[in-house]
């Protein structure tokens, strides 16, 4: 029976417009999800009821963020919007030196051909499908680094972003250092169910990679998320805010690189790569001072940075993916725990435990759940991570997984 779950939190924000949407039903989104071969990547939006694919610029902004559109600078260089963003990327995240792109994968692009040698090996925790593309595309390996309760959908270890040193020194005796050009952390890790890293493991990696001489880097997409885990689940860190967490954990990276679909740009100390990232954004994105995105968005974005690392945006955030997660749990629905910062993953091997791995169990629980409901979530499984490079074979990861991704409701993103 399952029982009701007062809620946690509330909105920090009204809502002053409403965008019309379709309502359809079973027969009709049957037709829906055949046409889309059961992919709900291919399915139109406009079938779907409440999407919740990505929070890959699919989030609502804030009156603040719109009023800072009719700001917008379009100046083809030195937009004044530009230097908005920048002093916000110092303020916020410490980095001194600034590279917008259009998108993360832009900047993961950058970032890996500026670092990679045909050869090297980028250790990381746990791959990112666009993040891992790069590298090899680069000429590198990818090597998962992750701790090992991460492959595991039922293990509540808070922090299963962390990354196991032993298997990081490792691959440093293994391969060498020199060949390690960087290791690249996330936090929360997306792949594994939006899973935190905490300080105590950051201030370890970074002291270990220090002592080899090897570059520490950031996908810092969520990376106010990572912050108010620590902040909630890390002993010694409660009473810092967001904020000075998430440029704490900044001050251990040489660089890193946000989604501008959900944050956006590079970040660094380094001057050498902040200048060839500066020279090569011109040719891939777009003069240095625009790297592809409208005055307005840099605009919008450099407000978004403000809103994100309120207290009471960040919290409402978590704690509605928290409060759907055991809305579903009292149901009797198998998902990952802890429930992540961005997103509720379903546990497809668990869910459909009839299935073989090679019938794509999350892909067929995922197109179930449109048709059910005409709720869209993500594949995050055997399609997601696709074939080896070299070999041409299918990977097989130990997760398989349906994302159900909540926009936010106040953060920066570009217009598209
Ligand atoms: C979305 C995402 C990216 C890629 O960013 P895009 O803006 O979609 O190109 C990189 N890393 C992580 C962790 C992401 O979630």
């Amino acid at each position: 029976m399952a029982k009701i779950i007062k809620h946690s939190w509330a909105e920090p924000y009204k809502i002053k417009m409403v965008e019309p949407i379709k309502v359809t039903d079973r027969p009709y989104r049957e037709k829906a999800a055949k046409e889309a071969g059961y992919n709900t990547f291919l399915l139109k939006s406009e079938d779907v009821y409440i999407d919740l694919l990505t929070d890959s610029g699919t989030n609502a902004m804030s009156d603040y963020q719109w009023a800072g559109l009719m700001m917008g600078d379009e100046a083809y260089a030195g937009s004044k919007n530009f230097y908005a963003l920048w002093d916000n990327v110092k303020k916020y995240y410490g980095m001194p030196y600034f590279v917008p792109t259009h998108q993360g994968r832009a900047a993961e692009h950058m970032i890996s051909k500026i670092m990679i040698k045909p050869g090297d090996y980028i250790p990381g925790n746990m791959y990112f499908t666009t993040t891992r593309v790069h590298q090899e595309l680069a000429g590198g390996t990818f090597v998962d680094v992750i701790i090992d309760e991460a492959h595991d959908a039922k293990n509540t270890h808070p922090f299963k972003g962390n990354i196991d040193p032993n298997k990081l020194e490792a691959l440093i005796h293994k391969v060498g250092a020199k060949k390690i050009p960087y290791v690249c952390m996330a936090g929360p890790v997306n792949m594994a169910g939006g899973q935190p890293f905490s300080m105590a493991n950051l201030k370890e990696i970074s002291a270990l990679t220090k002592k080899y001489g090897i570059k520490l880097w950031f996908d810092a997409t969520r990376a106010t998320e990572n912050a108010y885990f620590i902040q909630q689940k890390e002993k010694g860190y409660e009473k810092k805010t967001v904020a000075q967490l998430l440029k704490e954990i900044c001050s251990y990276f040489d660089g890193i690189w946000v989604s501008a679909k959900k944050d956006g740009f590079i970040a660094t100390r380094n001057k050498k790569v902040f200048e060839e990232a500066r020279n090569m954004v011109v040719i891939y994105e777009g003069l240095h001072s625009y790297g592809g995105l409208a005055g307005r968005d840099m605009e919008a974005m450099a407000r978004g940075i403000e809103e994100m690392v309120k207290p009471e945006n960040i919290s409402m955030r978590v704690k509605q993916v928290e409060y759907c997660g055991k809305q579903l749990e009292s149901y009797g629905i198998p998902l990952v725990k802890p429930y992540g910062g961005h997103a509720i993953f379903l546990d497809a091997k668990q869910f459909l435990s009839h299935l073989k791995q090679d019938l794509f169990p999350a892909q067929s629980l995922a197109s179930e759940i449109y048709e059910d409901s005409g709720v869209r979530g993500m594949e995050r499984g055997l399609v997601s991570s696709g074939r080896d490079p070299k070999t041409g074979e299918q990977r097989y990861p130990k997760l398989e997984l349906v994302r159900l991704t909540f926009p936010r409701s106040l953060r920066q993103e570009k217009e598209n």
